[in-house]
This record gives C-alpha cells, structure tokens and sequence, in this order.
C-alpha cells in the first residue's frame, strides 16, 4: 500500500454499505496510503465529508452532481446548484465532480443531464477548478460537449471504459485518464490495450470504491485497501515495476492540482 494513491473513491457510499470509514482511514493511513480523492455525487454530500476528512489534507475533495440529479422527482437544476455552491463557499473544494452524462441508466431526459454537465463545467470555470467526468455509454456527446466547453482546468475522466477516440479528445484538453478495478477483469482486454498505449503522464488509478471490486474479490464492497490489486494489472501492462507506476500517478496527481500548471 505504500505510496498508492486512489483517485476516485467515496466514503460516503461506503458508509452506507456498512465500511467503518473512520476505522477504514486509520488503516490506509498506517499502510503508507498516499491519498486520493474523496468524491461527491449529491448537492448536498459536501459538508459532512469535509467535517470527517478534515483531519486527512492528504485526500483532496470534490462536490459535484452527477447524471442522477436529473431523474425524475429530484429538486431544479438551480436549486440543485444553489445548494452545493453555498457548501462550496464553506467548506474547501478542490474539484468539481463527478458530472457528466449516463446514457445506460438514462437519468431525467438527455437534454437535462446535458445542462446539468454543462452548468457545472461552468461553476468549475468560475471557480477555477478542475472537473471529474463520470460518462457512461455517452461517448460521443461527453466528446462534443468537452469540444463546445473545454474545461479550464482540465480533469479526470474517471473509470475509462470509452474509446480511445475520447480519451484523445480529453488529453487534447489537458484531461487525465483514470482507470480502475475494471482493468483486473477478464474481458476487457480493449482497457488494458489503452491503458498500455496513452501517455504515462495522463494515467491515474482508483478503486471507485465501494463500486467495481477488482478481482479476485469482484462482487463485494470495495475499499481504497484493495488499491494494490489495480496497481498490480497496471504495473504488469505499463511493463513497469509497481514503486515506479505509483511515483508517476502521484506526479500525475500533484500536476493535476498545481493551478500553475501548463498543457
Ligand atoms: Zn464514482
């Protein structure tokens, strides 16, 4: 575990699936974890997870909605905002995410979740921080949008499992591609063949926790404790040794949020 990084998990989702996050924390903490990012999905997640992690400066954290926030029943898109901004001007946010477009559980209609992605690259703007895109079965329009709203700051593209057609219109755009425990799974050699063809300095690596346990222990709830299996695939595909790998994710990562940085 030591020097691992992961970044994308959230503790709020593993809370609820019975992880003692407290508990969770002190262990990564003590196997050398060398942080990540703790991830928001609601408008209103924000507070409680930067009271918890506070004592953690090594996880950064982001606020966002994601695709969900349009389905059916849920609050206006405004109110939405207006909430997590308010949060925002609080508590301290490191990046705006995760937002994006969900095409396989089809949130709401396309054309909100479009405007909800797009008003959120804007606060990001504002803000002058970087977004974490979550796109699933939306390649084609996440790659339009990202043409027609290039993100100032650049992002993460998080669990890659688009074409490489979209990770290169992301790297155009100063985008980072992160990968996670999918790559451990058997049939999806297309993600390991990206993995091994993009630029070094644009991999990351995450668990998505408690999503998307890597094998051996698919199926089950995922913590940032089983980063090590990631890393292991990610190693032998990159034909590189893990102590390296995880150097230049932690690079990677500190580039990604140095606000001097160029593309
Ligand atoms: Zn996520």
């Amino acid at each position: 575990m030591t020097g691992l990084m992961d970044t994308h998990f959230h503790t709020q989702a593993m809370a609820r699936k019975g992880v003692d996050v407290e508990k969770l924390l002190q262990d990564l903490f003590s196997a050398g974890f060398a942080g990540g990012i703790d991830v928001g999905t609601e408008c209103d997640d924000l507070p409680l997870r930067a009271d918890r992690l506070a004592p953690y400066p090594r996880i950064k954290l982001s606020a966002g909605i994601g695709p969900w926030g349009v389905d059916y029943g849920r609050e206006p898109i405004d109110a939405q905002i207006g909430t997590m901004v308010a949060a925002i001007e609080r508590y301290t946010t490191d990046c705006i995410g995760e937002i994006g477009l969900d095409a396989y559980w089809k949130y709401g209609t396309p054309a909100l979740q479009e405007e909800l992605f797009i008003r959120q690259i804007e606060l990001a703007d504002t803000l002058d921080l970087p977004i974490i895109i979550h796109n699933r079965d939306a390649d084609e329009r996440t790659g339009e949008i990202l043409k027609a709203h290039p993100p100032k700051r650049g992002g993460i593209l998080h669990c890659f499992s688009a074409t490489m057609d979209l990770a290169e219109i992301a790297l155009e755009r100063g985008f980072y591609i992160s990968f996670a425990g999918t790559i451990t799974y058997k049939k999806n050699g297309y993600l390991r063949d990206i993995l091994r063809d993009l630029p070094l300095e644009r991999v990351l690596l995450e668990t998505d926790s408690p999503y998307l346990s890597p094998e051996p222990l698919r199926g089950t709830v995922n913590t940032p404790l089983r980063m090590p299996f990631i890393y292991d695939v990610a190693a032998t595909v990159r034909q590189m040794p893990v102590s390296e790998l995880a150097q230049a994710i932690r690079t990677n990562f500190a580039t990604l949020f140095s606000a001097d940085r160029t593309f």
